[in-house]
């Protein structure tokens, strides 16, 4: 780069190699005249969201104060996306506090789903992270599903002891707050958290009684949720507002899946089967042959193929190739924060394309 652009939100200068490193812009934006780093860019767009959310050091500084309190804490994942909203580690930062693992947005899966399954699955990943816990909930906190359980047994937890609420954005953290506020106050969306001061941590303190606090703590960035790459609008639109329908495609060798144009699947070997997806409503799935997709991709991107909208794709790191063989029935491939594809027969291979910074990963299927 000849000349020296720098962002007009943070001052750092701009450079346009490598969109993981601090200040990257993308070429094309040079040519305005307010040149955003990507970082500033997405505070810009997303602003409440992004504003309370800070990065996995200050996190683990905050967040760490609470190993030397006697509260409890109340670890909320998001059951839609288990892989993207995992802490590793979190013992590290809470020390020896028990923990309470909450399965949030069970409203998602389908009706059938075994709730006694889904937590052992739960349970079993956490353990996997390096996290045990002291009890499971499954709730729903825009339903108000299965909050007086877990309320009733945090009462029997906590004896008397604050209540430490943790999870990684979007997981559904202020919804659940909202609802205990809402609960103890009678007040039904008057009064949110933005009413209670956040402490110099950052902490935000909501009275349970005279003499302890539910203690609200900022969301972790995970940094493989493709929400931290989208424009509001279509962070909006892969968040599942509703149960997520199984959607099928049978598809045959040398075919592809488009996932919007967020992800695309290449089928590379193995007999015709169903590719059982699980994505939000609102994104459109598209399969061609193969062959095709190539010039598919480069003509429909951002149009057809969206999300990406066009604001998006300034900001999407480019698309990174894996390979998956699938050796087992009922095995998942994985996209973090976007959903999943269930192979009911196993027995092939695919390459998935997804953002580099988010990579698609396989699992035994839950369901
Ligand atoms: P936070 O970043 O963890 O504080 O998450 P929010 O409370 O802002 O929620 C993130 C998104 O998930 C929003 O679109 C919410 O409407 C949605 N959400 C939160 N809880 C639930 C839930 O129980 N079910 C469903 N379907 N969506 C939820």
């Amino acid at each position: 780069m000849s000349e020296e652009f720098i962002c007009i939100g943070c001052g750092v200068t701009i450079q346009t190699e490598n969109p993981n490193e601090i200040g990257y812009a993308p070429a094309s934006s040079l040519k305005r005249e307010d040149v955003l780093c990507k970082r500033c860019f997405r505070l810009k767009n997303y602003n409440e969201t992004q504003e309370v959310s800070i990065t996995d050091d200050d996190f683990f500084e905050m967040v760490r104060s609470i190993r030397d309190t006697n509260g409890i804490v109340v670890y909320i994942v998001d059951v839609f996306d288990v892989s993207g909203s995992m802490i590793h580690n979190l013992p590290r930062i809470v020390g020896n506090r028990p923990i309470i693992l909450v399965g949030n947005k069970i409203d998602l899966l389908p009706k059938s789903t075994n709730h006694r399954k889904v937590e052992q699955w739960l349970r079993k990943m956490a353990k996997e992270a390096g996290v045990r816990v002291i009890d499971t909930h499954l709730v729903s906190s825009k339903k108000g599903t299965g909050l007086k359980e877990l309320t009733h047994a945090l009462e029997n937890h906590r004896k008397g002891k604050d209540v430490y609420i943790v999870g990684t954005t979007n997981v559904g953290k202020s919804t659940f707050v909202n609802q205990v506020i809402a609960a103890s106050t009678g007040m039904n969306h008057v009064v949110t958290t933005s009413y209670f001061p956040g402490t110099t941590l950052g902490f935000i303190e909501i009275p349970l009684d005279d003499q302890t606090f539910l203690i609200d703590t900022p969301g972790i960035v995970n940094r493989h949720q493709m929400i931290h790459y989208l424009s509001e609008e279509d962070v909006k639109k892969i968040t599942p507002k509703k149960e997520v329908k199984a959607r099928v495609y049978q598809l045959e060798s040398e075919q592809t899946l488009f996932i919007g144009g967020l992800v695309r699947i290449d089928f590379t070997h193995g007999e015709k089967q169903s590719f059982v997806c699980y994505f939000s409503n609102d994104i459109p799935i598209h399969r061609t042959k193969l062959s095709n997709a190539d010039e598919l991709y480069q003509t429909h991107i951002g149009k057809m193929l969206a999300p990406p909208d066009a604001q998006s794709l300034a900001t999407l790191p480019e698309l990174r190739e894996q390979s998956f063989k699938i050796p087992e029935a009922n095995t998942d491939v994985v996209l973090p924060g976007l959903g999943w594809i269930t192979f009911p027969k196993g027995n092939c291979s695919v390459h998935v394309y997804s953002p580099v910074t988010v990579p698609a990963s396989v699992r035994k299927s839950f369901l």
